[in-house]
């Protein structure tokens, strides 16, 4: 089987050598020429690629080398994003460290990426871990400080006990730490947060405004910002009228139906309301017991609600009533003000709650009639609401706010689900935060001629406890800034996905020592024209790239408002129904892959095995699939490799043969140029053209318009059946000179066409045609208007609107000359013979349309 193959190994490591030696790929800015900044997320150096990581770079390499063929000045980088946990628990498992650790993955994963043959500029490679890379958020660091975008704070904070650090809301999936599994449990701890609610309103907005986004990735970000509309107002103590619960409520007309109210029971206002040392130690018991549960469990819409009731009692400003007050799980401290005032006519959770507790419900909105079930959500005319009865559910809102405010008991409100970005993690394999706490002076930021704060690399891992960081006297002992007095060093680095929040922008001058990035090549390169990577970025990276653009923006760095001019989220690669992994035993391995069919065949089997944003399911046939079609296309261009190359010779002279004979691999030399202007004389010769620039139009659209590449390379495979059967067929009376040229018109069509998907093959192939320019310095193939005009033409024909026949008629026949054929139709005949054709018309190219009078 494998006797026949193409010497895929040869040629793959001599054109990646090639192109490396011509620098072919790198990148300059060039203002006079479009840009087209493609990117696909950089990975996390595990030490190996998998099929994940060839998917998405055989999908960033299509859409980069398809750009640069079609006149665009690409630039189309590699990097790392070197911080994270993986490195320190291997350290912790391994003892090596965690930058030993890292760099080799890294030097690992280069060699894999080089071997797929991928048209990065490698002289742009970053590596988040470098200190010159996370000098800069440093520096950004101590200017959002300055701005109050970054600020510390004790929180309540996810906690992954395996993993020993903090989780942001984002990272925490069903209840799970997202990246080690384990169950999440709530801590309180001090820490940093930026703030990234400051520009929730933004980010929604510019939700609407990203139209080359998937409609899910903006629905997921739109949900993930939560932005609901409501009030915000005081439930007054009773007999304490100088405490007050403060509620957010998106439903102000519901007010009259409050029968209790709930506070979360990590709200403050808690321990300020207990009566007795016994009420303090329910309400310990109590809080001890919730911490035991996540967020996602305490939102959980079946589970039993749990609460406990305090003495202290609020007081209804809408009615004067006096009603309970609770603490219960089912409320929490992020979200709004941490209380709520509780509605169980018209809210489900609070008509759960009241029937547990046995808490009185009052409707406020008439039921529609036949109406049967327990809360209701839906609109209406107000009850039992004092001075909103009779209104609609959206006037009464209105007139309550207004009421409130009138009074100065509250305020009209937005709030969002959006919380706080917390960056400080426990952790040791990170960007040091640039912060010392002075005995003097308190919190002071490091004075930014001594950045980088550069991560020590002396350092005992245990997994234990706290910050590695806080062990080593070296790095914590430090002088303040401001005093020269001592000071002592925060010990909690950055989340990684800080790093990840602006890489894109150093690409733009990977090696500028003068600041985060160059102005110009920034302003040249972004924003990014096309960004690929995986769905499970939804909302966790883009989120903050997002934000940290905007950032940037507001401090004048860059001009852009948004990062990401469009996005592909590609799907998973499955295997047997499920993800590739190691624990399934179902994984292939890239470098087997590539090793026994070569890149170009993983390349092409990612790319036609599933359109980019759907799950790919691998299935060897269709790797064999791919391999034998990579052979058909090699075997018949070293099989007609002398005639091709004579005739090209012969029609002008444009291609010399090459210097070296075709077997061999080395480089060819000559000229070339591509018989564009092609006119067949015979029936045949005309279709095959047609064929040809059919496919050119139909791969062009399917790649750059709807980045269809399946079937963009299902109609290359065509074109090459196609081909076969052009090349075995006879064609009497076909000029020679027409056969060979069309032979080699379809030809170097297919090579270009599948270029920027088997790069080696074809660039080989070119080569061997006698082409010494590479393949990708090529324009990318037009569709031949002309050739794609069609000699003949389908007319339906009718009688009375009636379609009775079709005609077969060349292109340009007049229509007197239509008419006749028509009227002459066999099948028309019968029913026109017996009556009087009143008139016939011709829609050209169309219809005819013959009308007889009745
Ligand atoms: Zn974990
Ligand atoms: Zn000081």
């Amino acid at each position: 089987m494998s006797s026949d193959r193409y010497p895929f190994r040869e040629i793959e490591t001599k054109w990646q050598r090639i192109w490396d030696e011509r620098k072919q790929f790198r990148a300059v800015e060039d203002p006079r020429r479009p840009k087209f900044y493609c990117l696909e997320m950089f990975p996390y150096p595990s030490g190996r690629i998998h099929m994940g990581h060839v998917r998405v770079y055989a999908i960033g390499d299509l859409l980069a080398r398809f750009k640069r063929m079609r006149g665009f000045n690409v630039l189309h980088p590699m990097g790392w994003d070197a911080f994270g946990l993986p490195a320190e628990n291997a350290a912790i498992e391994h003892g090596v460290h965690p930058a030993i650790w890292t760099y080799e993955n890294i030097d690992n994963m280069r060699a894999q990426l080089k071997k797929m043959g991928i048209s990065y500029d490698w002289e742009r490679e970053i590596t988040t871990c470098d200190p010159a890379y996370y000098k800069w958020e440093q520096l950004i660091f101590i200017k959002m400080l300055e701005r109050g975008l970054a600020y510390r704070r004790r929180s309540t904070v996810n906690w992954c006990p395996s993993c020993q650090t903090v989780l942001a809301n984002e990272q925490v999936e069903g209840g799970r730490c997202w990246r080690c599994d384990s169950e999440v449990t709530l801590r309180e701890i001090d820490g940093w947060f930026f703030k990234i609610t400051a520009y929730a309103d933004e980010l929604l907005a510019w939700c609407d405004r990203l139209p080359g986004w998937p409609e899910r990735v903006i629905t997921m970000q739109r949900n993930w910002i939560g932005r609901s509309e409501g009030a915000e107002f005081d439930l007054p103590v009773a007999g304490r009228p100088e405490l007050k619960v403060r509620v957010f409520t998106t439903r102000p007309d519901t007010a009259f139906g409050m029968t209790y109210a709930v506070l979360a029971p990590e709200h403050p206002r808690v321990d300020q309301l207990v009566t007795d040392e016994a009420e303090r130690r329910a309400v310990a018991d109590f809080r001890a017991e919730v911490a035991r549960h996540t967020e996602i469990e305490r939102l959980a819409a079946d589970r039993p609600k749990h609460g406990l009731r305090l003495r202290a009692k609020v007081v209804n400003p809408f009615n004067g009533a006096e009603i309970p007050l609770f603490i219960a799980d089912y409320v929490l401290m992020g979200y709004g003000t941490g209380a709520i005032m509780a509605v169980p006519g018209e809210d489900q959770r609070d008509w759960e709650f009241a029937k547990q507790y046995g808490l009185p419900i009052i409707e406020t909105v008439k039921r529609p009639p036949g109406w049967v079930g327990e809360a209701y959500g839906g609109d209406g005319v107000k009850i039992n609401s004092g001075f909103l009865d009779g209104l609609t559910v959206d006037e009464a809102k209105r007139k309550a706010i207004d009421w409130l405010v009138a009074r100065g008991l509250g305020v009209a409100k937005v709030n969002y689900r959006l919380r706080d970005w917390g960056i400080s993690r426990q952790r040791y394999w990170g960007a040091p935060i640039p912060v010392l706490y002075c005995e003097k002076d308190g919190m002071v930021p490091e004075d930014e001629k001594n950045l980088p704060v550069v991560l020590p690399r002396d350092v005992q891992l245990s997994g234990k406890g706290g910050s590695p960081l806080a062990e080593v006297a070296s790095f914590v002992n430090a002088t303040c800034p401001k005093c020269g007095g001592r000071a002592r060093r925060e010990t909690d680095t950055m989340d990684t996905f800080v790093e990840s929040s602006w890489y894109f922008l150093r690409y733009c001058s990977p090696k500028y020592d003068k600041g985060m990035f160059e102005r110009d090549a920034a302003e040249y390169w972004m924003p990014v024209d096309q960004y690929i990577g995986g769905i499970e970025h939804a909302v966790l990276h883009l989120l903050y790239a997002r934000f940290y653009t905007k950032v940037l923006r507001d401090l004048g760095m860059v001009k852009v408002d948004e990062p990401f001019t469009a996005l592909l989220s590609q799907g998973m690669v499955i295997k047997d129904g499920a993800k590739m992994s190691k624990s399934k035993g179902n994984v292939v391995d890239p470098d087997d892959l590539i090793r026994t069919l070569g890149a170009d065949t993983a390349r092409l089997f990612s790319l036609f095995a599933a359109p980019p944003e759907k799950d790919l399911d691998w299935n060897d046939h269709g790797v064999e699939g791919a391999s034998r079609f990579l052979n058909r296309v090699w075997r018949f261009v070293i099989t007609h490799g002398n005639e091709l190359r004579a005739m090209a010779m012969e029609m002008g002279g444009a291609t010399r043969p090459p210097q070296s004979p075709p077997s061999t691999l080395g480089a060819a030399t000559g000229p070339q140029s591509p018989p564009s202007a092609l006119r067949p004389t015979t029936e045949a010769g005309v279709a095959f053209r047609r064929t040809i620039h059919e496919t050119i139009a139909k791969a062009t659209q399917d790649i750059e318009r709807d980045f269809h590449f399946n079937t963009a390379i299902s109609a290359v495979m065509e074109l090459v059946n196609a081909l076969y059967a052009f090349e075995a067929a006879s064609h009497d009376g076909m000029p020679a000179a027409e056969r060979a040229a069309l032979l080699r018109e379809a030809v170097e069509t297919t090579l270009l066409l599948l270029g920027p998907i088997a790069p080696h093959l074809t660039e080989e192939l070119w080569s061997q045609l006698g082409h010494t320019e590479s393949l990708f310095t090529r324009p990318w193939p037009e569709a031949d208007p002309r050739a794609l005009v069609k000699n003949e033409v389908t007319l339906v024909v009718q009688v009375d609107g009636k379609v009775r026949s079709r005609l077969q008629i060349a292109v340009g026949t007049p229509e007197e000359r239509i008419q006749r054929l028509a009227l002459a139709d066999d099948r028309v005949q019968p029913w026109v013979r017996e009556r009087a054709v009143e008139r016939v018309v011709v829609v050209a190219n169309r219809l005819v349309n013959i009308v007889t009078r009745a």
